[in-house]
C-alpha cells in the first residue's frame, strides 16, 4: 500500500494491555504513514475507579521495545511530573497530554516545569484539546509546553472534540491563532464509535488536517478500555487507502464554516427532540388534570419574552415569531393526539 502521503499518523491501542498486544499492534501499523508515531496509554485517566486504570510503569519497557523494533517514536499519556520523568528515563521518545489533564492549567504547568528540567527531552509532545470547549486554554497549554522544550521537539495539537461533539469552532479558532501549528484529528475519541472513524478522517482530510491520532487494537471487542471506538490494523489500512484520494478542497474556509453549521444544526435538532419529549410529558399532565392543550396566556408570555430576546440579540422579530409559532403549534399538535 502507498503510505499516507505527508500525513502524520499517531496510531496504537487506547491502552497497553500485554507485551504481545503492544508489539503485534506496533508491527502492524509501522510504516503506514510518512511519519508514523506509536501510541499506547499506560496510566489511564478513567471516569470510574472500577474500570481498567492502565498497566502502569510495567508497560514502559514494552513501548521502548516497540520503538526499538519498528523505529517509530512511541508515546504515552502523562498526567503528572512523575509519570513524565519515568517515561523519559525509560527511553520513550514522545509523550502526550490528555484532554482531562488539559482542563487543568496548573497540572499542565507542572508538566512543563518537569519538561524544562528533564535531561532528555522528548522528540514529540502531543497536546490534546481540553475536555471543556476552551480554545484559549488549549492555546495556553501549547504555549506552556513550547516554552519548556527546545525547537528540536515537535509540539503537535490534537483535536479530539468535547463530550463526543466535534467542536469544529474550537479547532478553527486554533488554526487561525496558530497557523503554523500542526493539527491532527482524533476521530476515535471525538466520536466514541469505530463506525464513525472513517467519515471523520475523510472530513479532516478535506479540511486540510496534518494527520490523525487513531486508536487501533488487534481485537477491539476484547480491549480493556474504549473497546467501542478502536479499529483493527486492517480497518485502518482501508481507511488510509480512501483518504489518499481526498485532497483538501479549494474553498477550505467555506468547508470549515459548514462543519460548524452542521454541528450547530445537530444541537438545534437534539434540543428540539428534547423539547418535544418534555411537551409529551406536559401533554399527559394536562390530560390527567383536564386542561386544554392550547393555553393562550402561556403562548403570549413565551412570545413576549422571546421578542425581547430577539431585539437584544439583533434578530428580526418576524423570524423569531415564525420559528416560535412553528415550534409551538407542533407542540400543541402533539399534545392533542
Ligand atoms: C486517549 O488518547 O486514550 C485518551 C485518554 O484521550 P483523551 O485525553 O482525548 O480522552
Ligand atoms: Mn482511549
Amino acid at each position: 500500500m502507498q503510505p499516507c502521503k505527508s500525513k502524520i499518523l499517531v496510531v496504537g491501542p487506547c491502552a497497553a494491555e500485554t507485551e504481545e498486544q503492544v508489539l503485534a499492534t506496533a508491527r502492524a501499523v509501522a510504516g503506514l504513514g510518512v511519519q508514523t508515531i506509536f501510541r499506547a496509554g499506560i496510566w489511564k485517566p478513567r471516569t470510574s475507579p472500577e474500570t481498567f486504570q492502565g498497566i502502569g510503569a510495567k508497560g514502559l519497557p514494552w513501548l521502548v521495545k516497540a520503538q526499538a523494533e519498528t523505529g517509530m517514536i512511541a508515546t504515552t499519556e502523562v498526567s503528572t511530573p512523575e509519570q513524565l520523568k519515568e517515561s523519559l528515563q525509560a527511553g520513550l521518545r514522545g509523550i502526550w497530554i490528555g484532554a482531562r489533564t488539559g482542563a487543568d492549567p496548573i497540572a499542565v504547568q507542572h508538566l512543563a516545569d518537569a519538561l524544562r528540567e528533564a535531561d532528555k527531552k522528548p522528540e514529540v509532545v502531543l497536546v490534546k484539546n481540553p475536555v471543556n470547549e476552551d480554545v484559549d486554554l488549549w492555546i495556553g497549554n501549547i504555549r506552556r509546553i513550547q516554552s519548556a522544550v527546545p525547537t528540536t521537539t515537535d509540539v503537535i495539537a490534537v483535536h479530539r472534540g468535547c463530550n463526543h461533539r466535534p467542536c469544529w469552532r474550537m479547532a478553527y479558532a486554533l488554526k487561525q491563532a496558530m497557523p503554523e501549528m500542526p493539527l491532527l484529528l482524533d476521530p476515535s475519541h471525538m466520536s466514541g464509535e469505530a463506525d464513525k472513524v472513517q467519515a471523520l478522517v475523510k472530513k479532516a482530510a478535506a479540511l486540510g488536517y496534518d494527520g490523525y491520532m487513531i486508536e487501533v487494537h488487534p481485537t477491539p471487542s476484547q480491549a480493556l478500555s474504549d473497546s467501542r471506538q478502536q479499529i483493527t490494523p486492517e480497518q485502518l489500512k482501508d481507511i488510509l487507502e480512501q483518504v489518499i484520494q481526498v485532497e483538501p478542497v479549494g474553498h477550505n474556509e467555506l468547508l470549515w464554516l459548514r462543519a460548524q453549521i452542521d454541528e450547530v444544526d445537530d444541537r438545534l435538532w437534539s434540543a428540539l427532540a428534547e423539547r418535544l419529549n418534555v411537551v409529551r410529558q406536559i401533554g399527559q399532565y394536562k390530560h390527567q388534570h383536564g386542561l386544554e392543550a392550547y393555553q393562550p396566556e402561556r403562548y403570549q408570555s413565551m412570545m413576549a419574552e422571546r421578542l425581547i430576546w430577539a431585539k437584544k440579540n439583533g434578530l428580526p422579530e418576524e423570524t423569531v415569531r415564525s420559528i416560535l409559532d412553528a415550534i409551538h403549534s407542533a407542540s400543541v399538535g402533539l399534545q392533542q393526539h
